[in-house]
């Protein structure tokens, strides 16, 4: 049986990758966060290409996306889930803000404020970062975050110079 819809929440999720087969990596992880059906595909941002920011100095590149899902999780099921499908491509987590095959962040779970060990939402460090606000705001440009919209921080954020529409060309063959 479906579950009722008053029962369901919007989240906003942010992937980015820069080790491996990234764009495929993108691909399917959103098809890995959605496949069960507590767990439902909104809509989708176009992909981002970014330079890495913080962290360890000459990261590959970033590829970022976000996706808007509807799901009965709570927050803290809905950070395991995405966990687990971060597990599922092989994250190695070594150093901070270091390369990675995919990560997976919650920004914003309806409008929940949250701040424990585990969990912050929204995303602490969401409103300055330019690969996810970017794609966000191209996805839903009636976004808003902590009263701001998204669309305006993307357009403040330090990092924007660095972020590109991702050309799927580019890959050679
Ligand atoms: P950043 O959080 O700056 O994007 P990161 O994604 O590289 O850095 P991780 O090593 O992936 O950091 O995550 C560190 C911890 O952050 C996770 O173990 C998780 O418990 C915690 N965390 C807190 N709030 C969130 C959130 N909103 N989404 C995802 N993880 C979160
Ligand atoms: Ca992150
Ligand atoms: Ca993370």
């Amino acid at each position: 049986m479906s579950t009722p819809p008053e029962r369901r929440v919007r989240a906003v999720l942010a992937l980015g990758s820069n080790l491996g087969e990234r764009s495929d990596t993108l691909a399917s992880a959103v098809a890995d966060l959605t496949r069960t059906d507590a767990v439902r595909l909104v809509r989708a941002s176009p992909v981002v290409q970014t330079r890495a920011v913080g962290g360890p100095a000459d990261q590959p590149d970033y590829l970022n996306m976000v996706i808007e899902v509807e799901t009965v999780l709570e927050p803290l099921a809905l950070l395991r889930h995405c966990q687990a499908v971060e597990q599922l491509h092989h994250r190695v987590r070594e150093v901070r803000w270091g390369p990675r095959t995919l990560d997976v962040d919650i920004v914003a779970y309806a409008d929940m404020a949250l701040d424990t060990a585990e969990l912050t939402l929204p995303h602490p460090r969401a409103a300055e970062r330019a690969f996810v606000l970017q794609p966000w705001a191209w996805m839903d440009p009636q976004a808003t975050l902590g009263g701001a919209r998204v669309s305006d921080l993307a357009a403040r954020a330090a990092d924007r110079g660095g972020l590109a529409l991702f050309e799927p060309t580019e890959r050679r063959t």
